[in-house]
């Protein structure tokens, strides 16, 4: 973990360059909401992140989700980021204000069943295995169509949008087609109509290449090293 100095000039210098980015394409920065990667990280380093006006945190795992959350009081924004089973959901439903990581409709009616339970409505992003990477969660590009038009019928879930974890690489530049992709697939299921469905949410972009997804119309960006520095990693017990 960084220091708190550290983590707040992390944090500006990224919103310049997502202003920057913004800048070079037209876009208005407040088209994007920076999204805190916190997974891994302490408490404290949340916090030190929130004294610099940060509300927007994202976490990979449902119980690390739920043990953070019964520290912090404040009413943040937390992102689920991570992959999902349905028996964890319970951490998950009505304590977060987006689902970016649902990747099959089946996960979607738990989500909508749970949701249903609670009386509320559960925003979600499909997650999209855009380059098609074996090690990849997500749905093919082609299926996606299918998987909004079941959800679109369910109650007590809406799909805001779709997600995408693009491949690793040195050179960010080479994610660049899988952004544009992603923005075109968002697109075209826009045109179709379907019911219940108006997409704007696009939720891509990662330290190594948050500035070419801005370019290519990311509305969040998930950046968790480039703000709290390198994660270690301990074994689970
Ligand atoms: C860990 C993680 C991030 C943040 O990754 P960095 O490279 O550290 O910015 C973003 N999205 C998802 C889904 C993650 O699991």
């Amino acid at each position: 973990m960084q220091e708190t100095r550290a983590i707040q000039k992390a944090i500006s210098e990224v919103s310049e360059r997502i202003a920057a980015a913004c800048g070079r394409v037209g876009r208005n920065p407040d088209e994007v909401t920076l999204i805190a990667v916190s997974k891994t990280m302490p408490v404290e380093a949340i916090r030190e992140a929130m004294a610099c006006g940060m509300i927007e945190f994202g976490e990979n795992r449902p119980q690390e989700l739920r043990d953070k959350q019964a520290e912090i009081s404040e009413p943040l924004h937390w992102h689920m980021i991570g992959s999902l089973q349905t028996n964890k959901l319970k951490y998950v439903i009505g304590k977060t204000v987006l689902i970016h990581s649902v990747d099959s409709v089946t996960l979607a009616k738990a989500i909508a069943e749970m949701s249903e339970k609670k009386e509320i409505v559960t925003d979600i992003l499909l997650e999209v295995n855009i380059a098609g990477e074996e090690s990849k969660h997500g749905l093919a590009p082609e299926q996606v169509v299918q998987a909004v038009q079941e959800i679109a019928r369910l109650s007590h879930i809406r799909v805001r949008g779709l997600m995408t974890v693009a491949p690793y690489t040195e050179d960010a530049e080479k994610n660049r087609i899988y952004f544009r992709k992603m923005k075109q697939l968002m697109v075209d299921i826009n045109s179709k109509n379907i019911d219940n469905i108006d997409m704007d949410m696009l939720s891509m972009g990662m330290t190594g290449d948050y500035e070419i997804a801005v370019e290519e119309g990311a509305t969040l960006v998930r950046v968790g090293t480039g703000i709290f520095g390198h994660r270690v990693y301990l074994p689970k017990e």
